[in-house]
């Protein structure tokens, strides 16, 4: 890529429409952020030059996680330096071997891998199957549990069944940490996630967020009690023994965040383009998967069918990408589009009239 991420990039001087960010708001490179890293720079300088708690907590890493905090309504949150180090660090934290990790077969690899870190038992469940969460529910004597699911699934689209998994839950007295890394911006009123999109629930799950896709910047919050962030402080060893983010980036964030969340008008706009695409797509026969998010797959089966279909598009100045295996199951080869507020109906049309022209 030789330009800024936006809905128009360039690859050398070829100017191409883009289908494959989680830029969902377009914050990435709006203007204002800009100025807010620029304006943070000059105040702070490039890096923290230290971890959170040698000397590298500064005003703007404090002020983003109280924002964050009231943001999700929760006591309070903490900041990891990406997504994929919050998931390791919490997870790792809350299960020990002897406790039990039961998780979404298609949640993001961070959290599998957290699993394994901690050494805990691990069970994995179908895609979104209650029933068989249920089972495991019942079946399992371990003394501590610990459930975990992506809100949206990053390669599918769909949204977890939030209320259930809240139930549930509930019912078994298991933690439940809902990974908001793409519903954070996305879904619901001023992009609150798919958690509070979900209405009134039983119980307040740990919400994880990241910052590097609608916020537009970079990081990651863990939202939750007061005493579970207190221990992650001192336990979560991605939190602890790792450089701060730049404050700079901190303080970008913070502006992205008033953006984000004053961005209903932006998120109406997505709605409609993701209805214009699934209409279009209706009218030529093209079976798309059920998902309400900006994250739209077109299931083509053989890796090399995806991959020539990629191609093909990416010659008619289409930019997307073929998802293959180990990132989605064997045989579910991809195109994964993913759209962004800043895209009009028209390169909506565009794209349409040229996923018919290369099938
Ligand atoms: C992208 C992603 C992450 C990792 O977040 P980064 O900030 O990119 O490290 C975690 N979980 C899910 C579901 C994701 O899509």
């Amino acid at each position: 890529m030789h330009s800024a991420q936006d809905v128009r990039v360039k690859i050398k001087s070829r100017e191409f429409l883009n289908f494959t960010s989680n830029d969902y708001l377009g914050l990435a490179n709006h203007p204002k952020v800009k100025e807010a890293l620029i304006a943070g720079v000059k105040k702070y300088g490039a890096g923290s030059g230290a971890s959170h708690l040698i000397s590298g907590h500064q005003t703007p890493h404090h002020e983003l996680e109280l924002a964050m905090a009231d943001f999700f309504k929760a006591d309070k949150a903490l900041l990891f330096s990406s997504g994929f180090m919050a998931n390791l660090g919490l997870i790792d934290t809350l299960a020990e071997r002897g406790s039990l990790i039961i998780q979404d077969k298609l949640n993001h690899a961070s959290i599998l891998d957290a699993a394994r870190l901690s050494r805990a038992g691990l069970k994995r469940y179908r895609h979104n199957d209650m029933g068989e969460l249920e089972n495991l529910l019942v079946k399992n004597k371990a003394k501590e549990k610990l459930l975990v699911s992506d809100s949206v699934f990053s390669m599918d689209g769909d949204v977890a069944k939030i209320k259930s998994l809240v139930s549930l839950a509930k019912q078994y007295s298991s933690a439940l940490i809902l990974d908001e890394a793409h519903g954070f911006g996305v879904l619901g009123e001023n992009g609150r996630g798919a958690v509070f999109a979900a209405g009134k629930l039983e119980d307040k799950p740990i919400i994880m967020a990241t910052l590097g896709k609608a916020l537009g910047t970079y990081g990651a919050i863990v939202a939750g009690p007061a005493d579970l962030v207190e221990y992650l402080v001192q336990k979560a060893r991605t939190y602890t023994y790792t450089t701060s983010l730049p404050p700079a980036l901190a303080h970008a964030s913070l502006t992205a965040l008033e953006l984000l969340k004053n961005a209903d008008d932006k998120r109406a706009h997505l709605l409609n383009i993701i209805q214009r695409f699934k209409a279009n797509m209706r009218n030529i026969n093209v079976r798309l998967m059920d998902s309400k998010t900006p994250i739209q797959p077109l299931i083509v089966g053989r890796n090399s069918l995806a991959i020539k279909l990629a191609e093909k598009l990416y010659e008619r100045n289409i930019l997307v990408q073929a998802i293959r295996p180990p990132t989605v199951p064997e045989n579910s080869a991809r195109l994964r589009f993913t759209f962004s507020a800043n895209h009009t109906l028209d390169e909506i049309d565009v794209l349409s009239q040229n996923i018919k022209a290369v099938l």
